[in-house]
């Protein structure tokens, strides 16, 4: 009988591909996150179905679209009655472990399910000396622990003490859910003063000026700008810098704290990769680096995530199992975060739910695209104005080529969606010309014909997946 392969799920918050070397980073070099690549495949074609942190974390889970799971905002948690991936893993014997970020929630209706043991940050949590959450109580009630150290460390630490306590004759399900690289950026004390003596290039889109895209787009509160010096940037802004000098001093001190808390991630990875060397058991095991969605990292002079953009709307994926899966190997086709449920599933050989709403990849893996497979994929961001960012509530579809997208700014009453409403607005870019996002082509007339069949492809995969159209009222 074949053994069932183990699955070491890793999962960072807020890592865009463009900070990993695999992905040809220009700013850094990730050599662990690059173990995976090498002995795997680099998935390039991977997106969330809505980026932002909670509601991409349940569409892992769950298998479903948010407006099928419930969690469509920062301020929806999720159910723990609902049927989740790791509860099928676990019901088939595997061994399951959660630790790190949850941000689904707490209490007895929020708190993880699905999982032999599980240890978690409140919330966002802290980098340094961070509380945990754990189960425990004879009552069902959570037991909170307080750590000494950095929080990327400690997360691995409560990782290998899991493979520890394993029993090595059952396969385990381990999910490695890392606080980094959120906002606020605090690198660990090793990392403090890594690329002190650079500077970091800024992207190609950095001086973007936003002219042309939606109005909503060029109001949103996401510039080098709208970085807090302290909180942020730990330090006040130097005087005498013109505009333009704040601007890049600002990026400078972001992305330096950014890449030193992504260097603690790549470090931590190591050591787990370590591990299953070894242990002898990295040929047994699925290992997958990816994160909750993408970020700008400065791109179109951005920080944080939220909009549809490419910088945002991508997913880093690495995967490797030397079983299955042909080293060095690359894919590009179009699957979203949604499928992740049934992939795992199918490549443990454990049954999945009627209540999914993905499709396995694993024939991707296998380095064969099926015939039918989807060359387009739905995205829905249903905050609308929220305090800080004022992002405006959007649904788009992006097919290979091109992307549509409908500002319809409303909030619908959703949870942590604000008004008031703004006009709608839509945006069209052509990926092969314009890969950079750049030309809003949604009025040039050369356009209408690939703008009616993106309307026409819009309708048919928000209908598919069950979502409903905005109606203004
Ligand atoms: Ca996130």
């Amino acid at each position: 009988m074949t053994r069932q392969p183990n699955l070491l799920f890793i999962m960072s918050d807020d890592h865009a591909s463009h900070a990993i070397s695999a992905y040809g980073s220009r700013i850094n070099q990730t050599p662990h996150l690059d173990r995976i690549a090498d002995g795997g495949m680099r998935m390039d074609g991977v997106f969330c179905t809505n980026s932002i942190c909670t509601p991409s974390r349940a569409a892992i889970l769950a298998g479903t679209y948010n407006h099928v799971n419930g969690v469509t905002t920062l301020a929806t948690h999720m159910d723990n009655s609902l049927w989740t991936f790791p509860k099928a893993l676990q019901g088939a014997g595997y061994q399951t472990g959660m630790f790190g970020k949850w941000h689904l929630g707490h209490g007895p209706k929020h708190d993880p399910s699905g999982f032999d043991f599980w240890r978690v940050l409140p919330g966002q949590g802290h980098y340094h000396n961070p509380v945990m959450v754990q189960a425990g109580n004879s009552d069902g009630s959570s037991q909170i622990v307080e750590r000494g150290g950095y929080v990327t460390d400690l997360i691995t630490d409560d990782c290998l003490s899991f493979l520890d306590r394993r029993d090595p004759e059952r396969p385990f399900a381990l999910f490695c859910h890392h606080k980094a690289p959120h906002r606020s950026w605090e690198p660990s004390r090793e990392h403090a003063t890594m690329y002190d003596d650079v500077d970091i290039p800024e992207p190609d889109t950095f001086r973007d000026d936003l002219v042309g895209r939606a109005e909503v787009i060029q109001a949103v509160k996401m510039r080098m700008m709208d970085l807090d010096p302290i909180v942020d940037l730990k330090s006040p802004v130097p005087s005498g810098l013109t505009e333009d000098e704040e601007i890049s001093w600002r990026y400078q001190r972001y992305i330096k704290d950014y890449l030193r808390v992504v260097a603690s991630i790549d470090d931590n990875v190591g050591r787990l990769l370590d591990r299953l060397d070894d242990e002898g058991i990295a040929d047994d095991t699925i290992v997958v680096y990816t994160s909750d969605q993408g970020f700008f990292l400065g791109d179109h002079g951005w920080f944080d995530k939220r909009l549809m953009y490419e910088q945002s709307l991508n997913m880093p994926f690495l995967i490797r199992y030397p079983a299955r899966i042909e080293p060095g190997s690359t894919n590009d086709d179009i699957v979203t975060n949604v499928d992740f449920a049934p992939t795992f599933l199918d490549l443990a050989g454990v049954e999945g739910s009627p209540k999914m709403q993905g499709r396995s990849f694993a024939s991707l893996l296998d380095g064969e695209t099926p015939d039918d497979w989807p060359t387009s994929m739905y995205y829905r961001y249903w905050m609308h104005r929220d305090g800080d960012h004022l992002c405006p509530a959007h649904y788009g579809v992006r097919t290979r080529t091109h992307k549509l997208i409908c500002y319809y700014n409303a909030p619908l009453g959703q949870p942590g969606a604000l008004g008031p409403a703004d006009p709608m607005e839509w945006e069209l870019f052509d990926l092969v010309n314009d890969p950079l996002e750049v030309h809003n082509i949604i009025d040039a007339p050369e356009a209408a014909a690939v703008r009616a069949e993106l309307e026409a492809e819009l309708a048919r995969v928000q209908a598919e997946v069950g979502d409903a159209p905005f109606v203004p009222q």
